[in-house]
């Protein structure tokens, strides 16, 4: 059975945001996995831990250029070692450094048995024939034990986790895959999301609009970060805003794991996004949220899938998106939950809102002597596409302030790519 639409299920951001966490990670909780290669794991979510094959580092590893030695031995510099031979990377030294003697060692390469230090080599001073004893070296400064070494294992001992299941994978994380030796590993299969854009006046990219309608844009944003997020994008044909038709793309949308739908969730006469699903017995988890742009964001299931109905809006639609959508898709493909990082900065200019929504604003914030500073780009409401593109982020007003000042400390949600 349906929820009967129209109840009054407008919740706070917060509210929603784990509503949405809630619903998604309890019906979903381990997606298929399946392996790939290296070359394709970028953005995909790791389905298995990962362990350290050896010890990282392998070997206690020099750092910088210099000399190998026992840090003992020049506690009172100068001191002068004998040099006893030279090691690179990729090499390792086959003797040990006795008492008053030193290696020369470049970074990267193992410390030979015996030393516990490197100095640097501006720290020192080779002796050669002009005076000094061929084969010795003059250091000119002491150093700590283990100074310029990194221990061996002291990254990761052999067999730690050096990755968790359910983090994403990005290039820091594909270096440490190389690193450890997996040129295949282990990943969540991404989820299908499906995109049906409504509305009479919603047209095809390629096609010419008449001076009345309007181009599909949504469909092009939202498959970029359906991507983005982990999903698939899926488009769907643009549905006109008749329940009958719409119906047929919601039940065909039922094959994907996630439907997105884009316009006709307001209060207009030809918004039947609700009352379609509605038709089709979809459960409501809520239908509004007190946020700004975006507040008609509706969420629910229907039979076992779950939905959005997105704001038509350009930039509502973007925002409802990134706050809501990416979350719930991150969940389907087996990410662990993550926080919504907001950073903090000084507003450039005093902003009055209204009070009970949460605002995200297009803003672009940037470091103005050494200070985090956010400005609201100029926008014309929630259809600027124009404003949005110029942002790089959303100047979060909480629902409790009305008037901010130039100045004030605020939360600056990223613009993600
Ligand atoms: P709605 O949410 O259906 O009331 O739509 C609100 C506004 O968003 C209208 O001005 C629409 O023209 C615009 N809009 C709706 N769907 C799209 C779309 N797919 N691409 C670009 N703009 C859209
Ligand atoms: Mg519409």
């Amino acid at each position: 059975m349906g929820t009967p639409i129209g109840s009054n299920t407008v919740l706070t951001y917060e509210q929603a945001l784990s509503l949405v966490h809630e619903k998604v990670r309890l019906a979903n909780p381990a997606p298929a996995v399946e392996a790939v290669s290296l070359e394709e794991a970028g953005g995909r979510v790791l389905g298995e831990d990962v362990h350290a094959d050896r010890a990282y580092p392998p070997f206690h590893r020099a750092i910088r250029d210099g000399y190998a030695l026992r840090a003992a031995d020049v506690g009172q510099p100068p001191a002068v070692l004998e040099c006893i031979g030279e090691v690179r990377a990729g090499e390792h030294f086959p003797g040990a450094v006795g008492r008053a003697q030193c290696v020369s060692i470049m970074t990267g390469a193992p410390l030979p048995d015996g030393a516990d230090a490197v100095v640097m080599v501006e720290h020192s001073r080779a002796e050669l024939a002009s005076g000094g004893r061929a084969g010795h070296v003059n250091v000119l400064r002491s150093v700590a034990c283990w100074e310029n070494v990194v221990k061996q294992g002291s990254e990761a001992a052999a067999g730690a986790v050096v990755l968790r299941r359910g983090g994403r994978l990005t290039a820091s994380e594909l270096g440490l895959l190389a690193m450890v030796g997996r040129a295949h590993v282990t990943v969540f299969r991404r989820p299908a999301v499906a995109i049906l854009p409504t509305g009479d006046e919603v047209v095809p990219v390629e096609r010419q609009p008449e001076w009345f309608q309007i181009r599909n844009s949504n469909a092009v944003a939202l498959s970029a970060q359906v991507a983005a997020a982990g999903g698939i994008p899926k488009l769907l044909p643009i549905a006109p805003d008749r329940a009958d038709r719409l119906r047929e793309l919601i039940a065909d949308a039922l094959r994907y794991d996630l439907l997105l739908l884009s316009g006709g969730v307001s209060m207009g006469k030809f918004d039947v996004v609700e009352e379609a699903l509605a038709g089709m017995g979809a459960e409501f988890f809520f239908q509004g949220v007190a946020i700004r742009p975006g507040k008609p964001l509706v969420f629910g299931r229907l039979q076992d899938r779950f939905f959005f109905g997105l704001p038509g809006n350009p930039v509502s639609t973007f925002v409802t998106f990134e706050l809501f959508a990416r979350p719930a898709i991150a969940a389907l493909g087996g990410a662990a939950p993550e926080e919504p990082v907001f950073l903090r900065a000084r507003l450039a200019q005093p902003v009055r809102f209204k009070l009970g929504l949460r605002a995200f604003l297009p803003a672009r914030a940037q470091l103005r002597d050494g200070d985090p500073v956010v400005a609201l780009v100029g926008w014309q409401g929630s259809g600027d596409l124009v404003g949005l593109a110029q942002a790089n982020c959303f100047l979060v007003i909480p629902p409790e302030r009305s008037d901010l000042a130039a100045g004030d400390w605020v939360d600056v949600l990223p613009k993600p790519d």
